[in-house]
């Protein structure tokens, strides 16, 4: 909602500001539309690679608090992968549960990552992109 642009901008500035956090690769930002039939913006939906001396769990929260900062139903930050981490626990599961099956996910991915293999499919970003795309 409001200036999608100028949200994710001011999140990848909060990302890059970390002492133990850099930005590696920004991908371009792809528009989604909602589903639904909520009426509000179509969503802006990008990826971001990061070297980060954050462990996973610090991470999440130190994104909930970018989220946070940016308010209310406005920033949407998720952790894709870490590495080739498989982990599945009450607050986090890496990979993203739902990663491989959104294509809004894996155009903007396979831009940065294209050859990342998945640690539990066992496929490629672009693998992933070309199996959901050949589904619809
Ligand atoms: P959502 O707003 O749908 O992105 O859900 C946010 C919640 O998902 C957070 O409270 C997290 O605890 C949980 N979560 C589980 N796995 C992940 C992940 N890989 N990245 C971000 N949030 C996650």
């Amino acid at each position: 909602m409001g200036d999608r642009m100028e949200y994710i901008n001011q999140a990848i500035n909060a990302i890059e500001a970390q002492d133990d956090t850099r930005v590696v690769h920004v991908s371009s930002l792809i528009e989604t539309k909602p589903y639904g039939g909520v009426v509000q913006d179509d969503f802006l939906n990008g990826c971001i690679a990061i070297d980060t001396l954050k462990e996973p769990e610090e991470l999440l929260d130190f994104l909930m608090d970018v989220e946070a900062q940016a308010g209310p139903r406005t920033l949407d930050l998720d952790i894709l992968m870490y590495d080739d981490l498989v982990m599945n626990e009450r607050r986090l599961t890496i990979p993203h549960k739902e990663m491989h099956k959104r294509l809004f996910v894996l155009e903007p991915l396979e831009e940065i990552a294209p050859y990342l293999m998945h640690p539990l499919l066992g496929q490629t970003i672009t693998q992933l992109k070309e199996k959901i795309k050949e589904e619809q």
